[in-house]
Parts: structure tokens; sequence; C-alpha cells
């Protein structure tokens, strides 16, 4: 077998290898089963194409997207690689299945369901195999985020040829899909590879929406080179496409509802500009090369920290300085909690993990990047230096007291007024609605304070984030099952507040 340096050299036109890489190439090299957990970007593709040159036989890739399997096959040709796709909209499956038998592909990418076929195990026998290579491993797993059951058919494939060595490979793993990756592909323990996941380029920022396009217009502002905005429906891109035309910057709008023209050029566009703003549905993104992107911005909650990480992760892959900033509603997080409810039971605690996880993070008054990295499985440093509130450190404030008198109001008024109304309840601001409505009388009239009024809005985003509140389809709140807590002073509930408002208080306070 040639050295695996002298073909990373001659094949792929690479000096070195990247990161852990070359440990995951030797494992496989060695036939030792692996899982392979590394970022988008630190080069996956090569730790099993690589082995698919230098070991004798065709390496299977199963793949769970037709559009990312020849996007590969590409790549793969393009530096001489003998490789084929072998998927429903391949018309010459014939041509490739008579290549395979020959042992004259290094690679034949397959679709998973196509994978556990019992005609596919027949045809695999039929060959000399190198390797199995199961990319967007995470797919195997309920705990994951993108649960495919058609992965969970590959375990009786890869049994069927024990001695074939088995690399599995995914960019979004926490420790928990991790384990039951291992444990689903049958991969030992010890055959876990972790990338590191630091972008330490990328400053992270969180913040609460308040008006949507005035706080992307600061961000494009301070940033004048190439951006995203993720926005959450296709709608939305059009719109924020437009109304931050007049920033004065390009834009253009992204999402899979476009004439497929208009959307391939308005790609293109942002590819070759230095200034432009895309605004794109999270479709954006997967298999672009732009390195240059300065700012990823976030117009709503991602759905979950693995697509947060990967969105942002889009951002300064040059390693120059760029900026993630998020922009989150507690409406948000109602919202991904309602449609937690309507996927199959066996997925929903997997899924409220993920949005608990979500919350810690938009909520700490910590290091996000420290956060991030946890989840990934890592040991950071307690602060970064390169995140809002590193740079800014917030002041977390004990607001139970003031949630407890939002959660009375909302009580009282009979649970069917939205936060506005709730708030003046507070404030004791008079109005014909509330004379109307008797509100007057409440006990809770009037009850917060000139000085507590500020905590009132970033309380109700607290309370809707830990689902004390929901709301009814008119707008109006209603008690979640984390009120009562709330109210018996059994639970507590900590506000982080920015400081720049900290900031804007004290100062009022002392003219
Ligand atoms: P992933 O699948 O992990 O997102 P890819 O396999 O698409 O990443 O690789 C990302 C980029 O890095 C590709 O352009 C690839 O050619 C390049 N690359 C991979 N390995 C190396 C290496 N050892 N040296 C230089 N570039 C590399
Ligand atoms: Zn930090």
């Amino acid at each position: 077998m040639t050295d695996p340096t002298d073909i990373l050299r001659t094949t792929f036109g690479f000096s070195g290898f990247r990161g852990v890489q070359h440990s995951v190439v030797e494992r496989v090299l060695a036939g030792e089963r692996t899982l392979a957990v590394m970022p988008t970007g630190a080069g996956k593709s090569l730790c099993y194409q690589l082995p698919a040159v230098a070991m004798a036989g065709t390496c299977v890739v199963v793949s769970p997207l037709i559009a990312l399997m020849h996007d590969q096959l590409r790549a793969a040709e393009a530096v001489g690689i003998r490789a084929a796709t072998l998927t429903s909209v391949d018309d010459n499956r014939a041509e490739t299945v008579a290549r395979f038998r020959a042992g004259e592909l290094d690679l034949l990418y397959v679709a998973p369901e196509r994978a556990s076929s019992g005609h596919f195990r027949d045809l695999l026998g039929q060959a000399k195999l190198a390797l199995f290579a199961i990319d967007e491993a995470h797919c195997v797993s309920e705990w994951g985020h993108d649960f495919r059951p058609d992965y969970r058919l590959l375990r009786p494939l890869l049994d069927a040829f024990p001695d074939v060595p088995r690399l599995a490979l995914t960019a979004t793993a926490d420790a928990h899909t991790r384990a039951d990756i291992l444990d689903q592909l049958g991969i030992p323990r010890d055959g876990l590879i972790v990338a590191g996941f630091d972008r330490p380029n990328i400053r992270y920022a969180i913040s609460p929406r308040s008006n949507t396009t005035k706080q992307l217009s600061d961000i494009i502002a301070e940033n004048p080179g190439p951006g995203i905005v993720y926005a959450q429906t296709r709608a939305q891109t059009e719109k924020l496409a437009e109304a931050l035309a007049r920033t004065g910057r390009p834009t253009r709008a992204y999402h899979a509802g476009l004439d497929p023209a208009v959307r391939a050029r308005n790609q293109a566009d942002f590819v070759a500009s230095e200034d432009m703003v895309i605004c794109a549905t999270v479709a954006f993104g997967m298999g672009i090369d732009k390195p240059d992107v300065r700012f990823v911005a976030h117009a709503g909650t991602p759905k979950s920290i693995e697509a947060y990480y990967q969105e942002t992760g889009r951002a300064g892959r040059d390693g120059d300085p760029a900026v993630a900033h998020l922009f989150w509603g507690a409406d948000d997080f109602a919202r991904a909690r309602q449609r937690i409810g309507e996927v199959e039971p066996a997925r929903q605690a997997g899924e409220r993990a993920r949005l608990t996880a979500l919350g810690a993070l938009v909520e700490t008054a910590g290091c996000r990047r420290a956060i991030l990295l946890r989840h990934f499985g890592e040991d950071p440093p307690e602060s970064c230096g390169n995140c809002d509130n590193c740079l800014h450190p917030p002041k977390a404030v004990d607001a139970s007291v003031t949630a407890q008198k939002f959660l009375s109001a909302v009580f009282r008024t009979g649970q069917m007024f939205g936060v506005g109304y709730v708030e003046s309840v507070l404030l004791g601001k008079s109005s014909e609605r509330s004379l109307m409505n008797g509100h007057e009388k409440l006990s809770v009239w009037g009850i917060v304070e000139e000085d507590e009024a500020a905590l009132i809005k970033p309380v109700s985003r607290a309370l809707l984030l830990r689902d004390a509140l929901r709301t009814n389809p008119h707008g109006g709140l209603e008690f979640g099952p984390a009120a009562r807590p709330i109210l018996k002073g059994e639970a507590t509930v900590e506000l982080v507040l920015p400081p720049r408002r900290e900031r804007r208080r004290r100062g009022g306070a002392n003219s």
C-alpha cells in the first residue's frame, strides 16, 4: 500500500493532513471501526476518500442527500478518483453496477434506503469492499436532530460484512447522540475521534429581538463585508432583502421557492460579491464555498445548538475576524415547543433537551463559546474574550418577584391578555379597556414600581422561554407547566440584563 502522505500529495494535492484527519485515516487503514466528529469544513470527505484510493476494493459511501452525493462525486472525479453514485435519478445504474463488479470503482455513493435493501447486499457480495463510510451519521440516532429511519436499517448490512472497516462521520453530535451512533453502528467507544470545534475568529453575540430591521441594519452598518441573514420563512427572506436594501448595501433573497434560475443567480452574485447581504432560509449555505463571509445574523432562533453552530460556522472560513449575531424571540421557543408536541412521542425527549440547551445558550450571562464547546464535548476555558458576554459582562439579577407579579396579573385577568395589556395592569395605566374589564380593582393593579418597570418585558420573555407562560392562538398569555413553581417561590427567575440597558438606567438615576 502506498504511503498515505504520498496519496495526499499526489492525488489530492494537499501538503499535509489537517487536524484529526491523520488519526482518522490511520485508524481506517488499520481496519478499525471509527466515528469521526468533525465540524463542517474540517475535511471529512478526505477521511474516506484517501483510504478508498489507498485500499484494494470499493469504499461504499452512505449519504442521505442525492444533491450532496452528486457534489461529492464531481469533486472526487475532479481529482481522478474512480467514483459513481447509485441513486434513483442516475440513469447509468447498469453501467455503475458493472464497474463495481469489475472492481473499477474506488467510491460508490448510495442512499440509505438502497443500502439497506437485500438486493444491494447481494450486489456487495460480488466484489471486494474496502470500507463502509457512513456520512451524516447522526441521522442514525433518534437523539440526533435529523433522525432518518432508513439509517437504522444499515446495521444488518454492515454486520453482513464484519471484516470490512466502518467509518461514521458527522459534524453535529452532542455527547448523547455520539454514544447512540457508536451503539447503533457497532463502533467501540475508543473508536471515537473528535476534532476541535472552536472557531476563535468568530465573535458570538445573542440578543432579544426588538426591531428586527433596525437591529439587522446596525449589524450590516458595522460589518462592511459580505454577510448572511438567516430568516425563518421564505416570505421573510424577501421582505428583509427589500427592507435591508435601504442600508445602501446590495441585497438578495434566497430560498427554495425561488425560480431556480433566480436562485442560482442570487447565489452566484453573493459568492462573487465583496459587500452583499443575502437574506436566506437555512437551506442556503450547504455546499457553498465562500470563505470571506464577515457576518452571519439570525433573525430568528435556529432549531438546535448544532444548527446554530453549523449556520454561524459559515462566517469567517478564511480565519479573519467575523461576527455571528442571533436575535431571538420568546415566540420562537413557544413555536418550537408546540412543534415538539406534534412529533412522535419517542423523539420528544431529545427535541426537548435540544430546546433547553438552546434556551441556556441565549439566556446565559456567561461565555457563549464555552457553552457551545461544552455542548460538543470539549472542556473550554470559562471565558473566551471574544463573545458579547465576555466583552461586556452583563448583569444577572434575580427577577423572581417581578415574575411572580407578572404571573399573578396573567392569572387575575383571566389568562387571556397579551404582554402589553398585562404590563399596563401591573403599571396601573388606565385605559377604556381596563375600566371596562374592571381590572383597576384587582390586587395586582399598579403593583410594579417605576424602577422595576424595565424588567417587565424581559421577565415576560423569560417566562415564555421557560414554558411558564404560553401564548394562545389569539396572542393571550396562559399558564404553562413551569408557572406554579415560580408563583410558589420554588423556582427562581434569573435575568441577564444587557450592559447597555444597565448603563442607561444608571445614567438616568444620576441625572
Ligand atoms: P466537510 O465535509 O468536513 O465539511 P470537506 O470534506 O468538504 O469538509 O472539506 C472542506 C474543504 O477543505 C475542501 O475544500 C477540501 O478540499 C479541503 N481540504 C480537506 N482536507 C484538506 C487538507 N488536508 N489540506 C487542505 N485542504 C483540505
Ligand atoms: Zn466568551
